[in-house]
Order: structure tokens, then sequence, then C-alpha cells
């Protein structure tokens, strides 16, 4: 397979001024008309005539008018065209109930709908299938279906029939279509600007009551955008549509936005509070593209983190505004240590900006998301937020309806502040994650912090260069008050010391002179590993005292994690602090329930896995998966009245709202049920299970039993109840796996791909069952291997029908290299296994090459 490299990106050679295209839609034999106008682009070179085109049979083509004869491969067509404009037109037959690879126009549960990101229209029609070939489309759909969508506004509809119109220019991966047997539930919006913005969500007949969170999200987000960035919708119709296949979470179309359903529909019954905020973040997200990837789109797909980073980041800046914003920089650090570092330390590390590819889709990944966001997130620390806010509105007034890059992107901020971007840049352009050490020294007066930074060797990437680090730190002194507020310090050397005056810091606040405790990186200001020897004490001392929420946390966060790794290596400690400081978080009134859940909550195994090995040591999955039952129970013995008060007083916080008060504290309430059960023998999870009317007590009763060995009485009666409610389905699925004990897990597994429910080709039980697999840590690396053997055989079953799910799930073995050496041998087995199979997709194959270096 070719390897695509960014240094040879060139221009197509010709402009697009318009697109129609005809769907005459059947199952088995649709036919797409194309007419596209084309005229040479003046400012690229030679080239020959090539349009992408996979899958297709072409029945004619024609230019002006005259048939032509075009040479057609596996990847496209060739066409001798005149050195001129001209019109080019095309038939193709395609088959949609075929396309089990979910991209491009394929059938789910009778509707037809496309997904065309990354590079899915070529298998549409024949065309230049790049991000940088922008024009407007006009789109007539003939099908008896009741419902036929487009993009754009809606320009006539008749018997049969409908056309669309989307004036604004746009790639081709954001085209979109669906046609099928939906219903709408609309709302309206009106913009800033006076426009009046018809809303729907569609979704099957028997959904209409699930999409009342999506509509209020969408809204939401509609007026946040305008009151934080200035930014108005744009067209008259705002339509998304539920989708049950679908391999990713959900995609931006201009003016028709496709999501699995899963992260649109929602009913107190049957979603958990995670699921809203999962919508609201979800909805939030693909809206804001409409400014952030549509009007302002890539040059390339290298460029990926320029639409998905800074969309990223903008999602999280409204969670953090409609819900916690300590809590969600939690929550997104805690993503970032366990999937991104993960990445970033193994085979599969990329750069923010990648390279090369061979498979664009296995770029979709939380390095070019996640951390991308970080990085968006460290630019406006550093600039501050005016000069943000200013760069923005740049950037879109510079390149609306431009197809643009990392530097484009970065100029608009150099501009506006006068700064010097070019070592920030190495952010987008060097793999690894940083590890940034600290050391202190303090001569009575001066406290004086040396910084050493290293980003370790990556794939192709034997040396980097210092990175610009902002650190976010404050200074207590060490009664418990704070001497020195939050201040930015740009970390931009290998080594740099950094002096405080200590002295003068205690005495303008009137104390005594002593050596100021520092508190760093925080608000998780960068995405490095802080390298910092702190004690015990120093820990309980920082969750006791520090003023940044974050840093509290994190300092709870290492006493759990000092207790767990040497309970999981076999070293003496002591769990005393750790006891401690959960008792003094849970019984102060002052602090947000949804906080104490996430105190209250063990790192998970796998994070355990990657601390021991980024200590130097190898870690024992089943070792760590006990540590982690032990201390439970160790917690919920010391702890017992206390977490029953707390279970008690969060448990029924009123009539059902998804708001982030009332799911902080059944998120608080179910982290201690969890706990209790360890000593109650599941009394009281038994109870809330009956008892409970919305899933999210449900879910979590019946996994604080399964997590106990018990449960099986409940798991009939909840399937029982929900056999009809293929979301709900999942949940019970999946949680069998996560909590299955460590030597059962692949059996599990197993039994459930016998269910008569496991429809293995829909990509959401496939991960509910086969990626859960891999989600329970003890149990998929299990010393027997029969999780890593049945994890691959799935993968491989998966693979000829949908390669990009399958390539996807092949990553849970990236991490092979962390274990020890019969382990390692088993999973590089089991990985060649996969790379020998005769006829392995591109994407699958790519996956398993990098991750056996
Ligand atoms: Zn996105």
């Amino acid at each position: 397979p070719q390897t695509i490299h960014l240094k040879d990106y060139a221009p197509f050679p010709w402009i697009v001024d318009r697109v129609d295209l005809t769907f005459r839609l059947s199952p088995t034999t649709t036919r797409v008309l194309a007419r596209v106008a084309y005229r040479p682009n003046p400012e690229a070179g030679d080239g020959p005539f090539f349009l992408h085109g996979e899958d297709l049979r072409l029945i004619s083509a024609a230019i002006d008018g005259t048939p032509v004869a075009p040479r057609i491969t596996p990847e496209g067509l060739t066409c001798d065209v005149p050195d001129r404009a001209f019109l080019w037109e095309a038939e193709v037959e395609i088959a949609p109930e075929s396309n089990t690879a979910l991209e491009g126009l394929y059938m789910s549960g009778g509707i037809y709908s496309t997904q065309c990101e990354a590079e899915g229209f070529r298998k549409i029609t024949y065309y230049p299938d790049r991000p940088d070939v922008m024009a407007p489309f006009r789109v007539r759909i003939e099908s008896a279906a009741p419902v036929l969508l487009s993009n754009g506004n809606q320009t006539g509809r008749g018997d049969g029939w409908a056309e669309w119109d989307d004036p604004w220019p746009k790639p081709a991966y954001l085209f979109a279509l669906v046609a099928g047997d939906l219903v709408a539930v609309r709302d309206r919006f009106v913009t800033r600007a006076g426009r009046e913005v018809d809303l729907a969500i569609w979704v099957r007949p028997g959904d209409e009551g699930k999409c009342d969170w999506a509509l209020t999200s969408l809204k939401a987000s509609m007026t946040w955008d305008e009151e934080t960035y200035g930014r108005e919708y744009d067209l008259d119709i705002f339509n998304i549509v539920a989708v049950d296949d679908f391999n990713a979470g959900a995609m931006e179309n201009k003016g028709l936005n496709i999501f699995n359903s899963a992260l649109v529909l929602a009913s107190p019954e049957t979603a958990t509070d995670r699921d809203y905020e999962r919508i609201e973040a979800v909805i939030a997200h693909e809206y804001f593209h409409n400014w952030t990837g549509n009007r302002v789109t890539c040059r390339d797909w290298f460029q990926l983190c320029l639409k998905e980073g800074l969309t990223v980041f903008r999602d999280q800046q409204f969670t953090s505004d409609m819900r916690s914003a300590p809590v969600k920089r939690i929550e997104d650090a805690l993503m970032m240590r366990s999937r991104q570092f993960r990445e970033d330390g193994g085979p599969l590390a990329h750069p923010v900006r990648p390279e090369e590819f061979v498979e664009i889709n296995n770029f979709y990944t939380t390095t070019v998301y996640d951390k991308g966001a970080e990085v968006v997130s460290m630019l406006k620390r550093l600039i501050g937020d005016n000069a943000w806010r200013a760069g923005c509105d740049l950037y879109f007034e510079r390149h609306d309806g431009q197809a643009v890059t990392i530097e484009d992107w970065l100029r608009a901020f150099a501009d506006v502040t006068g700064r010097d971007l070019s070592q920030f840049q190495r952010w987008y352009s060097q793999a690894g994650t940083p590890r940034l050490s600290v050391t202190e020294a303090w001569d009575g007066e001066t406290l004086r912090l040396t910084f050493v930074q290293v980003t370790p060797p990556t794939p192709g990437q034997p040396d980097k260069g210092p990175q610009v680090i902002p650190l976010t730190m404050g200074l207590l002194h060490p009664d418990g008050s704070e001497l020195m507020p939050s201040t930015t310090i740009e970390v931009t050397e290998a080594t740099q010391t950094v002096d405080f005056d200590g002295a003068a810091l205690c005495a303008k606040q009137g104390k005594p002179v002593a050596r100021p405790v520092p508190s760093l990186l925080r608000d998780f200001s960068a995405p490095v590993i802080l390298d910092r020897p702190l004690t015990t004490e120093d820990r309980a001392f920082l969750l006791a005292h520090d003023t940044d929420p974050f840093n509290r946390w994190e300092a709870g966060r290492g006493l759990a994690r000092e207790v767990l790794m040497a309970r999981a290596t076999g070293t003496d400690f002591d769990d005393a602090a750790y006891l401690d400081g959960l008792r003094a978080v849970l019984s102060d009134p002052a602090l947000d329930p949804a906080f104490k859940a996430l105190v209250l909550a063990l790192p998970s195994e796998d994070d355990l896995a990657q601390s021991l090995f980024d200590a130097g040591t190898t870690p024992d999955p089943a070792a760590i998966h006990d540590a982690a039952e032990i201390q439970r129970r160790r917690t919920a013995e010391a702890l017992g009245d206390l977490l029953a008060e707390t279970h008690a007083a969060n448990a029924t916080p009123g009539r059902y709202c998804p708001d982030a008060d009332q799911a902080g504290r059944r998120g608080l309430a179910n982290a201690t049920l969890s706990l209790l059960s360890r000593t109650d023998d599941g009394a009281r999870a038994a109870a809330q299970f009956a008892e409970a009317d919305n899933m999210t007590q449900s879910l979590a009763a019946l996994s604080a039993l399964l997590n106990i060995g018990r449960g099986a009485e409940e798991l009939s009666t909840f399937e029982a109840r929900w056999s009809g409610d293929r979301l709900v389905m999942d949940k019970w699925f999946a949680l069998q796996v996560m909590c299955a004990a460590p030597d059962k897990a692949a059996d599990v597994a197993r039994g459930l791909t016998e269910h008569p429910a496991f429809t293995w080709k829909t990509p959401n039980r496939f991960r509910a069952v086969i990626g859960s697999l891999a989600g329970n840590a003890a149990g998929f690396h299990h010393a027997s291997g029969a999780a890593y053997t049945l994890f691959a055989d799935w993968v491989l079953k998966l693979d000829p029908i949908n390669p990009q799910t399958a390539a996807r799930m092949s990553t849970a073995f990236e991490t092979w290299r962390r274990y020890d050496p019969a382990r390692q041998e088993r999973i590089r087995d089991t990985i060649r296994r996969i790379r020998d199979t005769p006829g392995l997709s591109r994407d699958t194959g790519e996956m398993v090459e990098r991750m056996l270096g």
C-alpha cells in the first residue's frame, strides 16, 4: 500500500465551480448522475485529470455532451480533457445495501445515509475527493421514501423527489444524503442577526420521545457560539439525523449532521447522566464545526487537527460553561492520560499533525483530537483571552471559504500578538509526551525551581527539541495559606531555572519566612508528564490546602496511585494518609459532589499499568486488579459510615433532571454505592436496582452487583425489560464484559457473541462486546491469553466487512511492550497472526505493521 506524504502536497489542477447530483435510489442499484463544472486552476501546475472513484460501476461519461472513455483503475479514473472550462457528466451505479463498511452511501435499518469523511465520497461518484476542492452543491433525490434530505436549503419537493441547494462552497467530505421512513421533532432558533432557522431531529418512528435533550443542547450550542465567538448559523435549516449503524460518533455535514443514535436519543429511563453529558457535548461539537471545519476547512488531511483539535477545544469550553469547569478539566486530563499518553508512549505515536499515512481513517485519533485540543488550549493560555479572541476573529475573516493549514492558523495569532510562534509549532510536529522534571532548592530566602524537559523518541522521530510549556503554578505557605496565586511561566529550554523570592512573598503576607510549597501544572496547563518527587505528606498537604481544584484532585490521585502501586508490587506502604484525605474531602460541605466522586474514584487499572511502566516496573495486570479490589474493600471498611451517609444524602436528588448538579450528586452516590457493596454484600445496590426510575441509578446498581460477583437475577430482569431497546441493550452487553472477573472475561464475551441479539455488523454492538473486552484490563491481559485470541478472531471477522472499525479495535494491542516476556510474546504472535491473514484491509494492515514497529 502507498504511503501519502505531507511534503508531496500539490493543489488540484482544476477548479470546480458547481456540482449537480441526481440520485435514483435503490438498495441494490442506485444510480448517481453527476454534472460537474470544471475549469483550469491558474494557481496549480499541470497534472492529469484524475478523479477518485472506488467500487463504482461507470455507466457513461461525457464532456460537454460528447461521450468519453476514461481509463479506470481501482482508485479512480483519468481522462483527456480540454484546456478550458468544461462540463463533466457521469452516471454510475452503486449498491447501498451491500455497503457494510458504512462509508459512502449505505443502508442502515432501511434508511439510506452517508458518511463521506474522510474519503467516502469517492464511493458515490467520480470526483476530486480532497478537502481543498470546494464547490456549491445542488442535489436531486428520486425515491419513494417519505423523507429525502441533503445539505443546505430545500428548493423543491414533489411526489417521489426532492431538491436541495447548498450555497456554501464545501469539500466533498461534507456532502450528505438521507432517505427513509423518519419522523422529525422540530424547533426553531432565531440568530442574533434575525435569521429564522428551522431545527429538526430526524429519528425512527417510536424514538420521537427521546429527542428533547438533543434539541435543547443544539439551541444552547447555537447561543453559546454567538456569545463566545460571535459565530452565527448560516442556513435556514439545521437537520440532525440519528442512525444506528455508524462507525464513529457523529458527522458535521453542512446543514445535515448525521449522528450515531447513541449520541442523540435520551430519556431518563434509558440514558445515563454520562450519556446526557456526551450528547450535549457532541451536538455542540458537530454544530461548532460549522465554522471550525466547514466555513474554514482543511487543505489536506494532514491538517485534520486544524478542525478537530480546535473544535474539541471549543466543545470543552462549552461543557465547562454549561457544567462545572474544574470537573470538566479533571475529566479531560483523565482522558488525556489514559488514552492519549498511552498512544503517545507506544508504537502508534504520531504528531498532532502527522506527516505521512497509509489510511487516513487511522488518524482520527486521541492525539489529533484531544492533544490537538490541548495545543489550542496552551496557545490561548500563552497569549491571553483577548488576543485569543482577536486571533480567532482574524482567522475567520481571513480564511472564510478556504481550505487552510496549521501555518495559516498560527499566522493569525502571530499577526495579532507579534509573537514568534515557531517554537510553539513543535507541538504540532513532535510526537511523544514531554516529561518535565522539577527539582527544588531553598536557601532560606529564594526558592529555585529547576526544570528539565525531555521528550522520548517515537517512531520516526529519534530526537526532539524543547517545546514551550506553559506552566501554571502557585505557591503555598506551609501553614496552608496562599503566597502566590496562579501564574503562568513559560518553560522553553531543555533546562531552565526560575527563582521566587520566598522571603519577600512571606513577608508581604505578614507570615514567618518559610520554604514555600509549589503547586505545579495547575489546571493541567500542558499535556506533559510532571516528574516531581513528592512525599506522602506533600500530597496530603496539597489535597487539604491547594486553591487550584485540579491540583487538589491531583494530590488525592497521587495518594491513591502511591497506595495502589505499592500494593500491586508488594512494597510496604501505609494507606492512612489516603484514607484521611478521602474522609476530609467527603466531609467537606463546600466541595462539589461531582468533585468528590472524582476524588473517590481510583485510577483505572490501565492507568496504573502505564504509571508502573513509566516508573520502570513491568506491570502485572492481575496484581493491579487485586490491589484495586483490596483497596476498595479497605476503603469501604474504613469509611463505612461516612460512605453510607454520603450515599443516603445524594442518591435521590429529586425529580430527574440531567443537569450538572443532579448528575454530580447521583455520581457521588453511585461511587459510594460501589464501595459499600463490598461490605454490605450488595444489599443497597439490590435495593437501588429495584427502586430506580432512571438508567443512571439502575445501571450503577447493576454494575455494583456484577463487580462483587452477584446480579444474575437483576441481569435477567434488565434484559427482559429492555430487550426492545437497542441502545439500552448495548449497555447490557457491555456491562457484563466490563465487570467480568479476570478469569471469566473471555468466556463471558464469547457467550455474549452467541446471544441472538449480538448483531455484530452494527459497530455499537460489536464495540459493546468485543471493545469492552479490551476495556477489562485484567480480563484482556489474563495469563491464559484467551481474551487475546477471541479478540483477534473477531477483529479478523469484522475486517472484511468493516475495515475502519476493525482497524480501530486492533489498537487494543498497542500497549504490548509494557508487559512481561510471556505476555509480549503472546500479543506479538496475535498481532502477527492478524498481519499474516490473507486479504487483510489496508486499514488494519497499517495498524498492525505500526504496532509491530
Ligand atoms: Zn469533529
